[in-house]
């Protein structure tokens, strides 16, 4: 035990949290109601947060905030005294989130955060001034004096989208930014240099000054929390990974504000695209895995913003935080509780059947990586990423989306937020955050990658690693035929046909590789729309330092739902893992799958979730661990052991009837 250890852990291993509104809490009306709520829903009510403010806009004047505050402390008190564990206040702003009532809502009194074209937020303050961190201290005093368990610090901790796009260019960060690069730079040349191709210095400077600032301002709420109470638990709130502009320095920010509490972000409101669930759900696994050892209490948040019934079903909400809690987290911050009660009651009442089993599943898993591949991503994408010419380093580029493997996880590969695991994925020029000795430690084991990251390796000197060099670029009218590799198995000679000139830009998927290296074996060929071969498009080669990488030079990322294709994939990642893929499902059935696995694979905790509309009848699952026996759990249902039935690559387990997005979790060891 650390003494960093959240006073909030009881015997529970899982934390279900409730995030409330100022206009839940403020009058006695409201609140009384509101306790009438978490009395009756009392299992799954441990931990109270009461949001304190109403808006995004960041300033509030003391003199209205101390009377709330003290409406707060009593409010704290009375959640603690109806027996709930941990009762604290979730400060949604420290800079501010977006522009939002501001022709109403007081100026902000200090310096507003500046974009990068000069315009000035609303609502959002540079985090820089010294006015503003005296604010800030002053805000955070008056919210640790209301006696809280813990304080959640929200996610406008970042640089961006505050009303402005990229910030901050005001004349404070400026000269800051002086000071660090050596030289002045007005606004206009900064920006500038930010698109010259030479100037990886000037980039990499500006994303660690935002790693700076905000390591700074988060010290400084860390010091005036503890001032007042250093019994005061602190959390921290994160954007989701992709955000590499602020800098995502999860050690260094966390550190600073002494944070023992994480909710990792992302966005999935609706479920309308339901399987979106399971991106977010990797992200958080993702940032779950850069968190600091201090932080142990890691909340998912579910929220279905800006609270209507209608957007989210209770099936999805089970579902997604299921996912998450696969991903690693052990608890739930449900942000749901809308003005009327009955735009969230529904929902509500799917959470105690819930709970048993989640609570089963963080116990079992506890301290378990999870397993499969990693899709790679980087903090220092943005810092690190290379300008060619004519690229806008602030605009968004399709190269360096990482969330595109995400697609493995839909066909049922077994996708890792942890970097240990038995393969990378490498899409994009993701590849360009890493240095070459972590890119060579990559190739060094097993590597599934795009063709576009192949040119990245190329240009680093890495390309005679992967077998194959990139030919040539074909956009237009290609299929690819799978060869009779035996990684083909039974899909040889099949087509695939991605219509690549639908979906935009089709640079990058149709290329032709051309093996530079003996020994290097064809997946595929490009074929026209009259059956004629356009050369190699996906290739496996075993390389001098006994890596197995995979290039796929057609249609990477999309239309990966074929019987065939998925048994090629499944096949492939198989091969280049060495046989270390946890889980395999026989059938094309959309089960995803999220593993967990000790080292020695004599314990772990599989989920497969049905992501579809028809029921499963009959899975076959391989699971490739140590461990002979083990209990499968669902909501609903006792629990009940099973007993896989061995096989050389490990055990198999037949499940059957898995209702449409309706779940199945075994326990192991
Ligand atoms: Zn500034």
């Amino acid at each position: 035990m650390t003494n960093n250890q959240p006073k909030t852990r009881t015997t529970s291993p899982l934390t279900l949290s409730w995030r409330v509104g100022v206009p839940h809490w403020e009058t006695d009306e409201a609140f009384g109601r509101l306790m009438g709520l978490f009395r009756e829903y009392r299992p799954v009510v441990d931990e109270v947060a009461l949001f304190e403010t109403n808006t995004h806009h960041l300033y509030i004047p003391l003199e209205d905030f101390t009377p709330r505050m003290e409406v707060a402390a009593r409010r704290l008190d009375a959640l603690r005294q109806a027996g709930i564990r941990s009762a604290g206040i979730n400060v949604l702003c420290t800079i501010g989130h977006i522009n939002e009532a501001w022709s109403y809502m007081p100026p902000l009194p200090f310096q507003a955060m500046v974009g990068h074209d000069g315009a000035l937020s609303t609502g959002c303050a540079c985090p820089n001034t010294p006015e503003m961190r005296a604010y800030v201290r002053a805000k955070y005093r008056l919210v640790a004096a209301a006696r809280p368990d813990f304080i959640w610090v929200d996610d406008d901790i970042r640089m961006h989208w505050h009303g402005i796009l990229w910030g901050c260019f005001c004349p404070t960060c400026l000269g800051l930014f002086a000071q660090r690069a050596g030289k002045p730079y007005s606004r206009e040349e900064l920006v500038q240099a930010f698109d010259d191709p030479g100037a990886e210095n000037v980039r990499e400077a500006w994303i660690d000054q935002n790693i700076a600032t905000l390591e700074s301002l988060l010290a400084d709420v860390a010091a005036a929390i503890h001032e007042v109470d250093p019994e005061i638990v602190i959390g921290k709130m994160s954007c989701g990974p992709g955000m590499a502009y602020s800098g995502q320095a999860f050690e260094r920010w966390y550190t600073a504000l002494r944070a023992t509490k994480a909710r990792p972000g992302g966005g999935f409101y609706s479920d309308e695209m339901p399987k979106w669930m399971y991106g977010k759900a990797l992200e958080c696994g993702w940032q779950r895995d850069s968190l600091p050892p201090a932080v142990t209490d890691v909340q998912y948040e579910l929220e279905n913003f800006p609270y209507q019934r209608l957007k989210k079903s209770a099936t999805a909400l089970v579902d997604e935080c299921t996912l998450a809690l696969a991903f690693g987290l052990n608890g739930v911050a449900f942000n749901m509780l809308a003005l009327d009660y009955e735009d969230f009651l529904p929902q509500m009442e799917s959470i105690p059947a819930a709970r048993p089993v989640w609570e089963r599943w963080v116990a079992h898993a506890d301290g378990l990586p999870t397993a499969g591949l990693w899709p790679a991503w980087s903090s220092r994408l943005m810092a690190k990423r290379t300008i060619r010419t004519g690229e806008r380093w602030l605009e968004s580029n399709r190269h360096y989306d990482i969330s595109l493997p995400k697609v493995l996880g839909e066909i049922g590969l077994p996708l890792a937020g942890d970097r240990n695991a038995c393969g990378v994925v490498l899409c994009g020029r993701v590849a360009e955050a890493f240095t070459d000795d972590e890119l060579t430690r990559m190739l060094s084991g097993g590597v599934l990658m795009d063709s576009t990251a192949l040119a990245v390796l190329e240009a680093r000197g890495l390309g005679h690693l992967t077998g194959v060099r990139l030919a040539k670029r074909l956009d237009n009218g290609m299929m690819e035929r799978f060869s009779a590799d035996p990684l083909n198995g039974a899909a040889a000679g099949q087509l695939r046909d991605a219509r690549i000139e639908f979906w935009g830009d089709a640079t990058g998927m149709a290329d032709v590789l051309e093996p530079v290296a003996s020994g290097v074996r064809t997946l595929a060929t490009l074929e026209d729309y009259f059956y004629r071969p356009q050369g190699t498009c996906m290739t496996a080669f075993e390389n001098e330092l006994g890596g197995r990488v995979v290039v796929m030079g057609y249609a990477p990322w999309i239309f990966l739902h074929s019987v065939g294709k998925r048994l090629q994939l499944q096949n492939v990642a198989d091969w280049l893992s060495r046989g270390a893929m946890p889980v395999r499902v026989d059938e094309t059935v959309p089960l995803l799958s999220v593993v967990r696995l000790s080292a020695d694979r004599q314990r772990g905790a599989v989920l497969l979730l049905n992501a579809g509309m028809d029921e499963i009848r009959e899975a076959t699952v391989h699971l490739r661990v140590a461990a002979r026996r083990g209990r499968l759990l669902t909501i609903g249902q006792p629990e009940r052991e099973v007993a896989l039935q061995p096989e050389g690559t490990g055990g198999c387990l037949t499940l059957r009837d898995i209702p449409p997005w309706g779940f199945r979790m075994l326990l192991l060891g």
